[in-house]
């Protein structure tokens, strides 16, 4: 059952001593209420107060890490339904599935195509995150094969073993000590002997189940066995099945406090039709699934999963926005022309990647729009003539350059002349609207 800020505050050491970062004890309390901070940031809490609140405390769904090492996945955590509450936590994992049918070239080919599917989008790095291995040959042999070659290939990408034999799961994880993969498949009828190995290699257990309230009572069950990391998949197989499902376990997770289901989803999207299967895969980012599974690494795809992911995870309340200052993009001197644009990251990102496009140098003034974009800034104000000639000036970039010439984008050229006239003796130029017109543009400046 869930304790209010003040039921919390009783149980603290109310010494107002601030190491946990917050000004005082009640402030901290609130914040556990709201699941927005954990209790081990006090360090002065009692052991009985820890006992009473450990469970109150806890995020509705369990913080757990899939494999080990920079390309670990962190999953859980979540604490709201919607994202303007407050920001989703985790993103959700993307998978490719292979089977250990499959040929060694085949495998190989799908690891190499997760290792290059890594792209930067403004400023973050997003990838295929992990491999499921499936035991399509009922072979503990070829499972284990399989599950060594992909290890080989690919020893920083996270792993999911799927099998409902546990003595093939056992003899496959131990290929990869350390690596903390998830061994999916533990179901009503192997339970038990799931448990025993996910709990010897310290594995994350994959629990499925046919219905929610078989996958809550099995949850129950092997957390009694002693397995506490579980991801958890309601069998649902049809994409208005999964919305359904993964709506009612983040619903009974968060309001209701029902902690069986406080688990990640993991979620199964694969289609013969990839069109389709981007899709249902995008249904499961959107909705609450902290891992799903695709059958092929196809670029197109991984894009527009990508950046769904990205824009669902980012947080709405906080603009995406880079530091305000000059940056010099290539090898400038003193004739290299000078741009200005916004802090937004997607301009500064898209604007800075089309002037290293051109391999023209430049500098490019980014000015604090408070994270909006050009035209959004200026309808704002925050970008105006006034605040553009006071940046400049302040800058002290008129020191480093030869010709005082400042290229605005093209959705501003109304600002031209009132720039002009805050800053004597300089000269506005009227640079493109789009920025993909930039290189083309700066060519012409060379
Ligand atoms: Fe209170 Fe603990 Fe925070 Fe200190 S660290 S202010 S005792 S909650």
């Amino acid at each position: 059952m869930a304790l209010s800020g003040v039921e919390i505050f009783k149980l603290l050491p109310k010494t107002n001593c601030k190491k946990c970062g917050h000004p005082t004890c009640l402030a901290f309390a609130m914040k556990l209420a709201q699941r927005q901070a954990s209790l081990d940031a006090c360090p002065d809490v009692s052991e009985e107060a820890k006992m009473k609140l450990g469970e109150a405390s806890a995020p509705p769904f369990r913080p757990i890490t899939l494999g080990a090492g920079s390309k670990a996945v962190k999953m859980g955590e979540e604490t709201v339904l919607f994202r303007h509450e407050k920001k989703f936590v985790n993103p959700c994992a993307i998978a490719v599935e292979v089977k250990d049918t499959d040929s060694e070239e085949s495998i190989k080919a799908v690891v190499a195509a997760v290792l290059d599917s890594e792209i930067d989008r403004v400023g973050q790095k997003l990838r295929i995150d992990a491999i499921l291995i499936k035991d399509a040959s009922g072979d503990p042999a070829k499972l284990v094969q399989a599950v060594a070659l992909v290890a080989a290939q690919g020893p920083e990408i996270p792993l999911i073993i799927s099998t409902t034999n546990a003595a093939a799961a056992d003899a496959a994880i131990e290929k990869i000590p350390g690596k903390r993969p998830i061994l999916y498949g533990a179901n009503e009828s192997n339970a038990e002997s799931m448990a025993q190995t996910a709990k010897k290699h310290k594995a994350i257990l994959g629990v499925s189940a046919p219905n929610l309230d078989a996958l809550s009572t099995l949850t129950e069950k092997i957390k009694a066995l002693g397995v506490e990391d579980m991801v958890i998949d309601p069998g649902s197989r049809t994409a208005g099945d999964m919305l359904r499902d993964n709506t009612f376990i983040r619903r009974a997770a968060i309001k209701k406090s029902v902690k069986s289901v406080g688990y990640p989803v993991i979620s199964f999207a694969q289609r013969d039709d990839h069109m389709l299967e981007a899709l249902v895969a995008s249904l499961c980012i959107s909705k609450y699934s902290s891992i799903v599974v695709i059958s092929s690494v196809e670029k197109w795809k991984s894009l527009a999963l990508f950046t769904l992911r990205q824009n669902i995870y980012t947080d709405p309340q906080v603009p995406m926005q880079v530091e305000q200052k000059i940056y010099d993009i290539g090898e400038t001197n003193a004739d290299a022309p000078l741009m200005i644009t916004t802090n937004f990251s997607l301009t500064f990102f898209i604007v800075s990647g089309e002037v290293e496009n051109s391999k023209v140098p430049v500098r490019l003034a980014v000015m604090d729009s408070e994270g909006l974009s050009v035209l959004t800034a200026w309808a704002a104000g925050k970008f105006t003539a006034s605040k553009i000639a006071q940046f400049i000036q302040e800058s002290g970039v008129e020191n480093k350059i030869s010709k005082k010439e400042l290229i605005i984008p093209g959705y501003v050229a109304i600002l031209s002349g009132a720039i002009e006239e805050k800053l004597p003796g300089w000269k506005v130029i009227v640079g493109p609207r789009e920025a993909n017109a930039l290189p083309a543009f700066l060519k012409t400046k060379n």
